[in-house]
């Protein structure tokens, strides 16, 4: 398991950006392509790629490479790593395997989702009308 990293760094991940005539030295999607894939590990990855936070948002859609899917504007995170909305289609739609460390991450913060403890008390005290 990996240590988590500080979000505190200020420093994210770039993910899922590929190569363009501009910068020939990011990743080809076609090339990460993976049909053995497990298709219940590409939905709860594309599930948490769907759920991150809005980093920023630009002018005009992105398509999708392979088949020219309208793929969104904008780009999410989750504090550690950044990617275009639309990485989760690659994921589900294309099996483009991303890196595993990344997935060994996504399954590491889910896990420590589900192992919150929970506490009721700063809500008790603090729903008051002001
Ligand atoms: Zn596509």
């Amino acid at each position: 398991m990996p240590e988590p990293r500080e979000p505190a760094d200020r420093t994210v991940r770039l993910l899922g950006f590929w190569v363009t005539p501009e910068d020939p030295s990011l990743p080809d999607p076609a090339g990460l392509v993976d049909p053995a894939w497990e298709e219940s590990q590409r939905h709860w990855v594309a599930d948490y790629l769907d759920h991150g936070q809005v980093a920023g948002s630009w002018m005009g859609v992105s398509r999708c490479r392979p088949c020219s899917y309208p793929n969104g504007s904008r780009d999410l995170t989750d504090g550690y790593y950044l990617w275009p909305e639309g990485l989760s289609h690659y994921v589900l739609d294309h099996s483009v395997r991303l890196p595993g460390e990344f997935l060994a991450h996504v399954e590491q913060r889910l896990d420590a989702l589900e192992e919150l403890e929970r506490e009721s008390s700063w809500w008790r005290r603090n729903a008051t009308r002001t």
